[in-house]
């Protein structure tokens, strides 16, 4: 099966949502990558080891949508992939239409099916469910892929950057960026890190909690919760990991004081390393875990902040 995943660029590099897709693709099939703009990105993205196209800068949707519609029409894909950002998710169904094919947004999980050609995993009814969907048309399935959904591809060596040189009809145009503002928010960057320490309802109160944060700062990561932790207050939203919130797949993930109930830890399935402590022997998480420790989170993370503050002097 070809499989073309757009690498969407911020500041002209390769976005980490988008070359998580390399890996959900590698499952697929023949692997190509398109990238707009940017021969760094381009770059960036072939050192995963795939061919890239490179076309010309993209200076709105518009444009972005004739660039990309050529060289899906000379490419012939059976399936692309976009990381779910706003811009994708404008992009996937405008192309699907163009195209002809059928397009799913949102997806968690993307898999090669005997029956199908591909299904592809989405949460649904405010993510009390998982549907699994398959496209039927003939052209390409376009599919919005939540960033976290997949681990990201080890550099394996370098791809070859092809340069395709399309030009945008200027009726193509018909509505220009005029103005970008940026919205001042928490910015947690939970998505990129490669450490997540997640505290849940077991840490037991925002003083707790904290300890959390300090296990996180020692180890140069970033903190990650349930939701009940914040909806206690203990923290902000930009934090909550889940299906209701961000998708992680970090090296190493520590859970503090967490259930591991499903609409949790599938926001956290992709992490290679999973370290739970929970005082309850019987909790979820430790089905998920690589290594479980049954104790009190108030005895144990004060044990291990002071152990790796020791090593790290
Ligand atoms: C539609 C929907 C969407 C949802 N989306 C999300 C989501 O995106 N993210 C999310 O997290 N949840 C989500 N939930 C909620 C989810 O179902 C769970 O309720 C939630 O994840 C539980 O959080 P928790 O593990 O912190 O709390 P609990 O289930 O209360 O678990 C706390 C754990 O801490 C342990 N503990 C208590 N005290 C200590 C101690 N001193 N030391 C060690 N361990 C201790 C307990 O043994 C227990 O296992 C969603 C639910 C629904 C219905």
């Amino acid at each position: 099966m070809k499989c073309l995943v757009y690498v969407e660029t911020h500041e002209g590099k390769a976005q980490g949502g988008s070359l998580e897709l390399l890996t959900a693709a590698a499952g697929l099939g023949e692997v190509k990558a398109v990238v707009l703009g940017s021969r760094e990105a381009a770059e960036q993205t072939a050192a995963y080891g795939v061919d890239v196209l490179l076309a010309g800068e993209a200076c709105c949707p518009d444009a972005a949508t004739a660039l990309l519609e050529h060289i899906i029409g000379e490419e012939k894909p059976q399936v692309v992939l976009m990381n779910a950002t706003l811009a994708a998710k404008d992009l996937a169904p405008r192309l699907a239409h163009r195209l002809g094919g059928g397009c799913v947004t949102d997806a968690v999980a993307v898999e090669a099916d005997e029956a199908h050609g591909v299904v592809f995993t989405r949460p649904a009814y405010g993510g009390t469910v998982l549907e699994r969907l398959a496209l039927t048309s003939a052209a390409p399935a376009f599919a919005t892929v939540r960033s976290g959904s997949f681990a990201k591809p080890e550099q394996t060596g370098n791809g070859a950057v092809t340069e395709v040189d399309v030009a945008v009809a200027e009726d193509a145009i018909r509505a220009r960026l005029v103005e970008t503002v940026t919205e001042i928010t928490e910015m947690v960057n939970l998505e990129g890190a490669d450490i997540v320490v997640c505290g849940g309802r077991g840490m037991g109160d925002a003083q707790g909690f904290k300890l959390v944060e300090e296990l996180a700062d020692v180890l140069g990561g970033v903190v990650g919760a349930t939701r009940p932790a914040i909806e206690e207050g203990w923290i902000s939203r930009a934090h909550q990991i889940g299906q209701s919130g961000k998708m992680v797949a970090p090296k190493l993930y520590i859970a503090c004081g967490v259930f591991g109930a499903m609409q949790h830890i599938s926001g956290a399935m992709a992490s290679k390393y999973i370290v739970a402590i929970n005082k309850d022997e019987a909790a979820s998480i430790f089905d998920v875990a690589d290594v479980g420790i049954v104790g009190d989170v108030h005895e144990i993370l004060p044990l291990m902040i002071e152990e790796i503050r020791k090593r790290k002097a």
